[in-house]
């Protein structure tokens, strides 16, 4: 069933709130096997909203409101359904009791407006509110299509529809198969080389769906398709998550919705018992950062250094002030002698070393985005040259990324 999400609230479209509700439902629609092909955002505007309606209804099955269900003024929903439906107004009877008794507990006088809150479209079934005042509901209209309306407040809309929303939707679905996917995650790749990859599968397939996501430094590949069983979605899931692995296999790193680079790191040094130091001169923290982010980690960092200004790299590390002035902080030689020097520190298997060009100026003859990454192992020391583009914060963000892949690389090539 096609679906349409209709978020009502000026508040979301000046800004002053995220959007999370339409998140939610979004992600517990997919799950329930509806097809979410809109969202549409809206203000508190009675013709707008009707507008929203009546768009919606020519292109889905199923339409759900969030918001606009309060007791002011400006909460319009209920009014734009019924325009929009040709229904009247009514008071539901048990809401009104429960508006009622609420107020009594609170030993508070209540004043009308709140009795606004519950009514609905005449013909609804009403969705109780177990945590606030507003109820939901759900119109079926003649065409067969629903209408439902959840309360703006997230867990009240949360709550709402767990108990109440998606049972009545659930009921209602012809038999849908559920929906599986894989996440194939890569790194050290760039979002429109992979794109340009896919494509032809991209434009071949439709069962299993591809579809690309794309964060600093990092890309993931969903493939999905919907099944009886587990069984049967790998067997129709395995061939094409072969075969998109096997267009960058250099670049691949595992499979899993909530998989990082870190979490492998970690995980794969902890399983070889090998530890690691960081010397981080442009990323600043951030390597360390991640790494300390997974539980575990403990076991593996031993030390992170920032030896930040030129003169510290041979203050704390030892590194020849001569030779660093020579080659400059920016270099082959300076990221190698750093990786060294963190390893020696700290007594560990690994280090890895950062030293780049962030910008927004060049340095030393650098261009912004020059980097330099330096890995120190028992077998050697090894440095590899990246130019990367961005601000400054991506940059580094983008280095650290790479540094991560770049460790995972050296380690899956050194057998214990
Ligand atoms: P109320 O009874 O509080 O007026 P309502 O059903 O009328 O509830 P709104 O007035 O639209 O809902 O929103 C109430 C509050 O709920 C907002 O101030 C905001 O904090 C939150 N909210 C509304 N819509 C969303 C949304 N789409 N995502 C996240 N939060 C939201
Ligand atoms: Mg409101």
């Amino acid at each position: 069933m096609k679906t349409e999400i209709i978020s009502v609230g000026t508040e979301l479209l000046v800004g002053q709130i995220t959007n999370t509700n339409a998140q939610y439902l979004s992600r517990r629609l997919n799950d329930l096997g509806l097809d979410v092909y809109y969202q549409t955002t809206v203000g508190d505007n009675l013709n707008r909203l009707i507008d929203a309606l009546k768009a919606a209804a020519a292109r889905v099955d199923v339409i759900l409101l969030s918001g606009g269900l309060g007791p002011t003024e400006d909460d319009l929903t209920r009014e734009a359904v019924c325009r929009f439906a040709d229904r009247p107004l009514v008071r539901d009877k048990v809401a009104e009791a429960s508006v009622r008794a609420f107020f009594e507990r609170l030993d508070r006088p209540m004043t009308d407006n709140n009795l606004r809150q519950a009514e609905r479209p005449e013909g609804a079934h009403p969705l109780p509110n177990d945590i606030g005042l507003a109820i939901g509901w759900v119109l079926e209209l003649p065409d067969g299509k629903i209408v439902m309306a959840l309360p703006g407040p997230p867990r009240e809309l949360q709550t709402m529809f767990e108990r109440y929303g998606r049972p009545y939707l659930k009921a209602r679905l012809p038999e849908t198969k559920p929906l599986f996917s894989r996440y194939l995650h890569f790194a050290g790749i760039g979002e429109s080389q992979l794109a340009t990859r896919l494509e032809p599968f991209i434009q071949e397939q439709d069962d299993p769906t591809i579809a690309l996501y794309a964060s600093v430094g990092e890309v993931m590949v969903r493939l999905s398709t919907r099944a009886e069983n587990e069984r049967e979605a790998q067997i129709k899931l395995q061939p094409l998550m072969d075969a998109v692995i096997r267009l960058a296999p250099d670049f691949y790193y595992g499979e899993g919705e909530s998989l990082t680079l870190s979490q492998i790191l970690i995980d794969t040094l902890i399983r070889r018992g090998e530890t690691l130091a960081l010397v981080e001169s442009c990323t600043g923290g951030l390597i360390a950062d991640t790494l300390i982010g997974v539980p575990g980690a403990s076991a593996v960092l031993r030390l992170g250094v920032i030896p930040y200004q030129t003169i510290m790299k041979a203050k704390v590390l030892g590194l020849d002030a001569e030779k660093l002035a020579e080659h400059g902080a920016v270099s082959t030689w300076t990221a190698e002698r750093m990786a060294e020097a963190g390893r020696t520190l700290a007594l560990s298997n690994w280090a890895v070393a950062t030293t780049c060009v962030a910008g927004p100026t060049t340095q030393d003859g650098q261009p912004v985005g020059r980097a330099y990454i330096g890995l120190a192992h028992e077998s050697g020391v090894y440095v590899h040259e990246h130019t990367v583009s961005g601000d400054r914060q991506t940059i580094r963000e983008r280095i650290m990324r790479l540094a991560l892949f770049e460790l995972w690389q050296a380690i899956l090539q050194t057998h214990q």
